[in-house]
């Protein structure tokens, strides 16, 4: 594997960009090598500036569902270039969007476009604490919820413990307006709403986590927290920036048939542009201005380019059939447990829809502390093995692969193949992969 390039553009940007990244993941820390510098992307496949081709299970962090430089998506995006780039006034293409994310979405009847899933999250928040005048907010250990401040908190030890920032810059008392628990634990949930319920303006989930690895929901965790927080009359936010239109045309809330007050949407829905979006009932909405009294604005939201992408990209969702993607995704999970076992592997694949983790745990993982005792070392031999080998996987234990429809059956089994391969040398413990 070729890096001259890639070192050469790694040792200009350390010197203008924290970290040599605009976001901390891209550095590869946590896998002990420097970052690979894309050049470009067809399909299912990322080429480097080296030259070097690698089957893409990032795939921009899952927004790229229908897979890199899609023809047609790339077409809807020159054609609105063509008629400039931002206007900052309403446009025709909005409204489409509008009306499309809300048909997926029956839990949303209307919904403001931001630039990001932060902004979602940020906003979805302020409506929360404006619809119900409370300040408290609570989330689960392991949840990524964008950076804003109030979400930059994880959980100390005990129940409900009120929250310790995870981020330096957040000030104690807005850090003390977060309370964090354990995610599929009802019991710590019911106490932690009990004990807080007069205060608590909303209890944001992620409906299954991406963000500490993927971690699926228990049978009744979801409508334990729906019923407790209707009953204590906080808002429910779904945040479905991974999730949705990630496992089927709408959300987890469809799958799980959940109706969430305030649901977050980012990534897919830009279809590789910047944009986020969030929805909920009309009565919640008209607290936004200019019809109510929450401030909520964006010189760039809406952006024409982002819509025209974002549409186009679900129009061609709409027409596939999401079991393609998720017998792949299937295959890969039953593949990759196979080579675990085989090489004597203690690992374990969570899966939802065409997203999967491969924890190097042997136990199950349904929270953030299962999570966070998987083996961080032999995650980052093997993917510096996997890389070596022309495959791109999350640079980090804690984050999902994502699939798209241009993953064909030929890189399943490549990945596969790879994947027999490195867990050996991930066992082995051998070092020889860091091109430091
Ligand atoms: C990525 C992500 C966000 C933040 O979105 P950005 O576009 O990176 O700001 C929020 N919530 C979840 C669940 C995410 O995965």
């Amino acid at each position: 594997m070729k890096t001259t390039n890639s070192r050469s553009w790694f040792r200009r940007a350390v010197k203008v960009m924290p970290g040599g990244v605009n976001s901390p993941v891209r550095a590869f820390g946590s896998v002990g090598m420097l970052p690979v510098f894309v050049r470009e992307g067809k399909g299912s496949t990322l080429i480097d500036v080296d030259g070097n081709r690698y089957i893409d299970y990032v795939m921009s962090w899952g927004p790229l569902i229908l897979g890199h430089a899609h023809p047609q998506v790339l077409a809807a995006v020159r054609q609105a270039a063509s008629r400039g780039l931002s206007f900052g006034a309403a446009t025709a293409g909005e409204v489409e969007f509008a009306e499309l994310l809300t048909r997926a979405f029956p839990s949303m009847e209307m919904v403001r476009l931001v630039n990001s899933g932060t902004e979602a999250v940020m906003s979805a928040v302020r409506l929360a604490r404006a619809a119900t005048g409370r300040d408290m907010i609570l989330k689960f250990s392991g949840g990524y919820h964008g950076h804003t401040d109030s979400l930059l908190v994880k959980a100390g030890s005990g129940a409900a413990t009120c929250g310790v920032a995870t981020s330096k810059g957040i000030p104690r008392d807005l850090a003390r307006q977060t309370i964090v628990v354990p995610y599929n634990d009802t019991a710590r949930f019911t106490r932690a709403v009990q004990r807080f319920r007069a205060r608590l303006a909303a209890v944001i989930i992620e409906p299954v986590c991406g963000n500490m690895g993927v971690v699926l929901p228990g049978p009744e965790f979801l409508m334990a927290v729906q019923s407790l927080t209707r009953r204590h009359g906080s808002m429910l936010i779904f945040d479905e920036v991974i999730t949705g239109f990630r496992a089927c045309f709408g959300g987890a809330q469809h799958i799980f048939n959940m109706k969430p007050d305030i649901t977050c949407l980012g990534k897919i829905i830009g279809g590789g542009m910047p944009i986020g979006a969030y929805g909920a009932s009309r009565a919640l909405m008209k607290l936004v201005a200019p019809l109510g009294g929450m401030y909520q604005a964006g010189t760039l939201a809406g952006n024409p380019l982002a819509v025209a992408c974002g549409l186009k990209t679900l129009h061609i969702l709409q027409g596939l059939d999401y079991n393609t993607i998720d017998c792949r995704a299937r295959r890969l999970e039953k593949g990759l447990e196979e080579a675990g076992r085989q090489a004597g592997a203690q690992c374990t694949v969570n899966r939802f829809g065409s997203l999967l983790t491969l924890f190097f745990n042997g136990r199950p993982v349904r929270d953030f502390a299962a999570a966070s005792r998987s083996d961080l070392a032999q995650y980052a031999r093997f993917f510096r093995d996997m890389l070596r080998q022309g495959v791109y996987l999350p640079p980090s234990q804690f984050e999902a692969w994502f699939l798209s429809f241009s993953h064909t059956d030929q890189d399943i089994a490549r990945t596969l193949e790879a994947a027999r391969q490195a867990f050996r040398s991930a066992r082995k413990g051998t070092r020889k992969g860091v091109h430091v």
